[in-house]
């Protein structure tokens, strides 16, 4: 199979396109045509020469992915189903808010951490999406939309952080100022705590907003949630988000999706309050969402609003998150891999 062209930062592609015995300025030329002109074919690529461009056929492809649906909700989310060439397929997510678009990206095909909230974890683990099938989610729902993104977030399927390479590779294309421009200021990185990648990311001085999903206080309940919670426990994820603070100087926002008569009462509230007490931080409650045969479901809204201004009174900030998307199952843990043959290959509206 042909190399992915969108899996090489600029510097590696100057690289590439010198080993082709070309002029390193071409790879910028090539890197404008990929990620500002958000082209399909070399041959668009106008201002290189045809036998260059001939050279890059042969051995490169731009993995363009093809669209297997799209789902629009009744607030205006989309959800994306990708066939992402080699039989599976994935899903992302487009939100719009006031300040512009913001993409939700799959970093995994399947995900391997069994959260026993989260369709993601229902599916087989299939493997790592690559840094260009990463950034590729982006460009194809701009190229669908004809819209400019402005945020990303590591909200999708799989856990970013055990796929740290291409997640951090991914970022560094999605940053560059001749290309895509995205600041890291506007992209997140959602994990369920693997503290040794949470030092690792802290120790990169990058300027992304780090979530942690902790959904609970006590490393009882956390762990019936998360399995993970039984290799890192609370006290190490604290511990190596307070490093991630100390050397980033970054706001950590916690994630916390509330389950009726399981984590949504005052007592975890407390426990909570405790927990954070004094930590640069943000907490952002979610409904949590059911999913097929998951035994949580959503607190009531009484709960829920109990629940935040505990926190808030405590001095710990806290928002109850807008649930976007649940009516096309597109909301917080609803992502789930598919393979491309069960897909009916349309384009649906709802
Ligand atoms: N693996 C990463 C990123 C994917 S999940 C992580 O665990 O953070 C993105 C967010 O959705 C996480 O905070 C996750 O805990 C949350 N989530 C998963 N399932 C959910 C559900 N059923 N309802 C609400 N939030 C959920």
């Amino acid at each position: 199979m042909k190399k992915n062209i969108k899996d090489y930062n600029l510097d590696e592609l100057k690289q590439v396109i010198q080993d082709l015995g070309e002029k390193p300025y071409r790879a910028e030329q090539i890197f404008k045509w990929i990620y500002i002109e958000n082209v399909t074919s070399f041959d668009e690529m106008t201002n290189i020469s045809i036998d260059l461009r001939n050279k890059l056929k042969e051995n490169f492809d731009l993995h363009v992915f093809k669209i297997l649906q799209k789902q629009v909700s009744k607030d205006g989310t989309k959800k994306y189903l990708f066939d992402v060439l080699d039989g599976n397929a994935i899903e992302s997510v487009l939100m719009e808010y006031k300040h512009g678009f913001t993409i939700c990206v799959s970093s995994q095909i399947g995900c391997k951490m069994g959260c026993k909230f989260c369709a993601s974890t229902g599916v087989k683990f299939a493997r790592s999406l690559s840094s260009g099938e990463i950034v590729e989610q982006l460009l194809a729902i701009q190229r669908d939309e004809n819209i400019k993104i402005s945020n990303l977030v590591f909200m999708g399927i799989g856990e970013p952080l055990d796929n740290y390479d291409n997640v951090m590779n991914a970022i560094k294309i999605l940053n560059n100022p001749k290309g895509i421009n995205m600041g890291a200021r506007h992209i997140s990185i959602s994990t369920s705590g693997l503290v040794p990648k949470i030092y690792k990311l802290a120790d990169e001085n990058m300027q992304c907003t780090l979530s942690i999903s902790l959904h609970s206080a006590s490393n009882k309940k956390r762990s019936q949630m998360m399995p993970v919670n039984d290799v890192y426990n609370i006290q190490e994820l604290m511990k190596a988000c307070r490093y991630y603070i100390q050397k980033t100087n970054k706001r950590i926002s916690f994630e916390y999706a509330l389950a009726k008569e399981n984590n949504d009462n005052l007592d975890d509230a407390k426990e909570l309050a405790k927990l954070l007490k004094g930590m640069l931080c943000h907490v952002n409650l979610i409904p949590i969402n059911k999913i097929e045969n998951g035994k949580y479901s959503k607190s009531t809204n009484e709960n829920i609003i109990k629940f935040r201004d505990y926190l808030n009174e405590k001095g710990i900030v806290a928002t109850i998150r807008r649930e976007l998307g649940s009516d096309i199952d597109a909301a917080c843990g609803q992502l789930r891999k598919k393979e491309v043959e069960k897909c009916e290959p349309t384009q649906e509206q709802i």
